[in-house]
Parts: C-alpha cells; structure tokens; sequence
C-alpha cells in the first residue's frame, strides 16, 4: 500500500510509521529527515533548506519536489508518507504523480501538541527519538541505542513549534480538505497510547 501519515508535531507520525514500516515493510519516507541529512552533509540543496527549516517555516516546494521524486523513484514495496504533503500544492502534486492508497490523519489538540514537542529529543549521531514526558534514555543526555550524544532539535523551540502549528492549521488543513473530499482520510485521536493508535491504524486500514 501506498499511505500517508498526516498530522501536526507531536502527534506521533514518526513513529507510528515507524511501527508500520517494520510489520508491512513498506519504506519509510520523511522529508523532515531527508532534509535534515541535506544540512547535516552540507549539501547545495541542505544550505538553502536550512535557512527555512530552523525558522519552523516550510521550505519552497520546488526544493521539496525534488527530494520527494528521488525518494519516490526508490521505494519499490509500497510507502509511508511523514511530512509530505503539507500544503494543498503538494497534495495535487503527489496524487498526479502517483496512487495513494489511503491518509491517515492522527488527529492532536494543539495544547498537547507543544506539550509533547517540548520535551522531544533526538541522538545526535544515530537520530532515535526520545521524549522526556514518556520515553527518556537511561543515563540522562546519552543514547541508550549508540552511546550518542541526545539534544534537541533547533526547530523544537516552543516559538517554532507555534509557527509550525500556525502553518499546520493554514496550509495542511487544504491538503487534509482535498483528501477527505476524495473520500481518502482516515481519521485516528492521536491523544492516546502508542500501541492503541497502531492497532487502530491497522484495523482501519485492513477494513478499507
Ligand atoms: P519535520 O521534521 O517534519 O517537522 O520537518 C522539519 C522541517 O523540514 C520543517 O519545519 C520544514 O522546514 C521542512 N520540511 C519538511 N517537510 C516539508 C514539506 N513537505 N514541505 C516544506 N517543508 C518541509
């Protein structure tokens, strides 16, 4: 299946595609992470992207595009979108370009949302996600997977959270608008435990 996973920061898309990835095997593709690596190796494309992204703003699509067809022309067993699409522009993008089977929208209030966000953190070097509110390392500040250093990321600041949840509530919400009208959305409560929201996915995705 070709699916994507819609919903603002801190609603668990990642890992929530995570999980999905693992049981189905379908590729993973966050274009959050994508452009992080750009940055991380100084790319052409990493510099530009940068000077959006630890704004909280959204990168041009142009550039967007670009690491999107990439990423797409190399998932062969069915996909999880997370992070793409995020307007109306790249919603009518992605369905001219390829099926999409179902969305799924992981619905989270936005006081729980910067709640959630505020106390993420990421491993410097192997990028396992922590959250000091419900799942911290070990030893405080160190990677229980690879000894890295965990840190947060710069767009995580609760003035960038807010930015993104402004841009969410603009400029996704024309994205989620056109999937719902092509009777594609699954609607799922975020503000719940992991593993409740997992099997809600899949049950619902079994079912349609
Ligand atoms: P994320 O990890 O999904 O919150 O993405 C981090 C940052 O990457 C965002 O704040 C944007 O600057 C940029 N970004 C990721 N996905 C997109 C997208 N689909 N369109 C535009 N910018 C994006």
């Amino acid at each position: 299946m070709n699916i994507i996973l819609i919903g603002s920061q801190g609603s668990g898309k990642g890992t929530q595609a995570k999980l999905l990835q693992e049981k189905f095997g379908w590729t993973h593709i966050t274009t959050g992470d994508l452009f992080r690596e750009n940055i991380k190796n100084r790319t052409e494309l990493g510099k530009i992207a940068q000077t959006f992204t630890d704004k909280g703003e959204l990168v041009p699509d142009k550039y967007v595009f670009k690491i999107i067809e990439d990423a797409l022309s190399k998932a062969e067993k069915g996909f999880i979108l997370d992070g793409f699409p995020r307007n109306l522009e790249q919603a009518e993008f992605l369905l001219k370009k390829i099926r999409i089977d179902k969305v799924i929208l992981l619905d989270l209030s936005d006081e729980v949302a910067i709640k959630r966000v505020s106390a993420r953190r990421i491993c410097s070097n192997c990028k396992a996600d922590y959250n000091l509110l419900y799942h911290q390392p070990e030893l405080e500040g160190i990677c229980d997977i690879c000894g890295g250093k965990i840190i947060q990321r710069k767009d995580d600041t609760e003035l960038a959270i807010k930015k993104r949840l402004e841009k969410f509530h603009h400029e996704t919400s024309r994205a989620i608008k056109l999937f719902a009208e092509k009777n594609m959305l699954i609607k799922v409560n975020a503000d719940r435990k992991l593993e409740e929201i997992q099997k809600e996915i899949i049950s619902k995705l079994e079912k349609s």
